[in-house]
C-alpha cells in the first residue's frame, strides 16, 4: 500500500478554538457592519483572513527568543539577522523594519517621485498604497492567464514582457524600478517562474532599470520553480531563492509570511549608496538601522525562520494542506483560480454568485455568508479592496473577485479544512437564494477595506 503524505512536524502546544451558533455571529457581524476585519477574534471559529504573522513559531524559534541581544544599537540579533539574510538572499546590506509595509515605506521613500510608473505584477495593496500615497501610479503588467480563473498555467505571477516594455518605451523616464512579487499574492498565491525572472532582468538591464522583488513568499515562489521548472528538480529551496534573488538590486520583505514569525521585515540591497539613503528614512520612520523596529528577540525568530521556511519539508507539507482544501472545493464543483497558489485558494466570486451585480461586492458577500455558516473568517480581494482611482473618485471594478482563504503556517489540521470546505459547500448549494449584497455606508481614503463600514444593499 502506498503510504499517505503526512506532515513534517508534531504538535507542542495548542491554543483553543470556540465554536459559536448562527444567532451571535448574526448579531456580531451586524455590529461589525458587515466588515470582517471589524471582529474580534473571540467571534471566529476557524480564521483563514491572512497567512500574515498567524503562523506558529518552532521550538527553536521560541528557543532563540530567549537570547535575544536588545542592544540599542549593535546588537548581536541584528548580526545573526544580518548574516542569514545575505546567506538566504545573496543581498550584502540590510535594514531591519517592522513589517512589509514598512519596508516598502523606507525603500520607497528614497525611490519613487510624484508622477513616477512603478510597472510590476499586480502590485499588493500596500505596496499599491505606497506608490499612490506618492502620487506615483502602479501599473499593472500580470500575463493575461492570471485573469483567467479556469485556465491552468503553472506561473500566473509571471509579467507580461510585452506590456512591461511598452511602459518602458513609452514611459522610462517616469520609471524608478520594476517590482515583481514573489509569489503574486493579489492573483491568488501564483509563482513566477525563474525564466520570467531572467527575462525582466534583461529587459531592466537594456533600459537601465531597478529591480525591486517584493519578497513576502519568496520560498513558496521557489518550492513551485523546483516542482514545476524544467532544471529545477534536483536543485535545494535554498539554490533556488538565491538564483530568483540574484536577478533582483534590492526587496523587500514582510517576515510575517515566508520567515513564519508574528512580526518583522527588512530590505535588502547591493548598493552601498541606496543603503545610505535608505538608512536616513529607517531612523526616521523605524528606529536605529541595527533594529529597525524590532526587538533583539524578534530578529533571532526571523533569522531561524528564514532556515525553517526555506526548508524543502515543510514548504511541501504547507503548499500540500491549501492544495488539499483546493481539492476538495474543486470536487465540490466550487468555481476557484486555478491551479491552487501557495498560501491560499482563492474562490472566484464572480462565478459563485454570478447573479450578484458587481456594485454590491460580490466577493464581501459571500465571505460574509461563509463567515455566517459557520464562523470561518476569510477576505475579500475584489472591489472594495480595489479601492477608488486616486484620480476620478470612481470605484475601480478589478477583472477578478476573489474571498481568500489564506491558511496559516503549521497552525490548523486538515480536519479543519474539511470544515471549511462544507461549509462552502452549502453556500454553493443554495447560491441562487444569495440575492442581497452590500452597499459603503463610510469609507477610509485609501486602503478602505481595513476600516469600511458597510449595510446591506
Ligand atoms: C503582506 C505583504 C506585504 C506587506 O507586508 P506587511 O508585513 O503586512 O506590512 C507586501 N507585499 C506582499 C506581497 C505581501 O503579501
Amino acid at each position: 500500500m502506498e503510504l499517505p503524505f503526512a506532515e513534517s512536524y508534531k504538535i507542542k502546544m495548542v491554543e483553543t478554538i470556540r465554536k459559536s451558533n448562527r444567532e451571535e455571529r448574526e448579531q456580531w457581524i451586524r455590529e461589525a457592519k458587515y466588515n470582517l476585519f471589524r471582529l474580534k477574534s473571540e467571534q471566529v471559529f476557524i480564521d483563514l483572513l491572512t497567512d500574515s504573522g498567524t503562523g506558529a513559531m518552532s521550538d527553536k524559534q521560541w528557543a532563540e527568543m530567549l537570547l535575544g541581544d536588545e542592544s540599542y544599537a549593535g546588537a548581536s540579533s541584528f548580526y545573526k539577522l544580518k548574516e542569514a539574510v545575505k546567506d538566504i538572499t545573496g543581498f550584502d546590506y540590510f535594514l531591519p523594519t517592522h513589517q512589509g509595509r514598512a519596508a516598502e515605506n523606507v525603500l520607497f521613500s528614497v525611490l519613487v517621485k510624484e508622477e513616477n510608473i512603478v510597472p510590476g505584477n499586480s502590485h499588493f495593496d500596500t505596496t499599491k498604497g505606497h506608490i499612490e500615497f506618492r502620487k506615483a501610479f502602479a501599473v499593472d503588467c500580470t500575463i493575461d492567464e492570471a485573469f483567467d480563473t479556469t485556465l491552468l498555467h503553472p506561473f500566473k505571477g509571471n509579467v507580461d514582457l510585452g506590456k512591461l516594455e511598452e511602459v518602458l518605451n513609452k514611459d522610462c523616464d517616469k520609471v524608478p524600478f520594476i517590482i515583481v512579487t514573489i509569489t503574486c499574492n493579489s492573483s491568488g498565491g501564483q509563482p513566477v517562474s525563474m525564466e520570467n525572472l531572467r527575462s525582466v532582468r534583461k529587459l531592466a538591464d537594456r533600459y537601465h532599470k531597478l529591480i525591486v522583488f517584493d519578497s513576502a513568499r519568496f520560498a513558496e515562489n521557489a518550492y513551485f520553480i523546483k516542482i514545476r521548472e524544467k532544471g529545477y528538480e534536483t536543485k535545494t529551496i535554498r539554490e533556488i531563492a538565491r538564483e530568483m534573488f540574484s536577478y533582483a538590486d534590492a526587496m523587500t520583505m514582510s517576515c510575517k509570511k515566508d520567515a513564519i514569525v508574528n512580526m518583522g521585515g527588512f530590505i535588502g540591497m547591493r548598493d552601498p549608496l541606496l543603503f545610505e539613503q535608505a538608512s536616513v528614512f529607517n531612523i526616521m520612520f523605524e528606529g536605529y538601522i541595527t533594529y529597525g523596529g524590532l526587538s533583539g528577540r524578534d530578529m533571532n525568530a526571523i533569522a531561524i525562520g528564514l532556515y525553517e521556511g526555506t526548508e524543502f519539508d515543510y514548504l511541501e507539507t504547507r503548499v500540500r494542506q491549501v492544495e488539499y482544501l483546493g481539492n476538495k472545493l474543486i470536487s465540490y464543483g466550487i468555481p476557484l483560480q486555478l491551479p491552487v497558489g501557495g498560501h491560499g485558494v482563492f474562490v472566484d466570486a464572480k462565478r459563485f454568485l454570478s447573479n450578484l451585480p458587481k456594485e454590491q461586492f460580490q466577493a464581501q458577500t459571500l465571505a460574509v455568508q461563509l463567515y455566517l455558516e459557520s464562523g470561518v473568517r476569510g477576505v475579500e480581494i475584489g472591489a472594495l479592496l480595489a479601492d477608488r482611482d486616486p484620480v476620478t473618485r470612481e470605484n475601480r471594478y478589478p477583472v477578478l473577485e476573489f474571498l481568500r482563504l489564506a491558511i496559516p503556517r503549521r497552525v490548523y489540521t486538515n480536519n479543519h479544512m474539511d470544515l471549511v470546505a462544507a461549509s462552502l459547500k452549502n453556500i454553493f448549494d443554495r447560491r441562487n437564494d444569495v440575492t442581497q449584497g452590500f452597499k459603503i455606508l463610510k469609507e477610509a481614503n485609501i486602503m478602505r477595506h481595513f476600516t469600511v463600514e458597510l449595510d446591506l444593499a
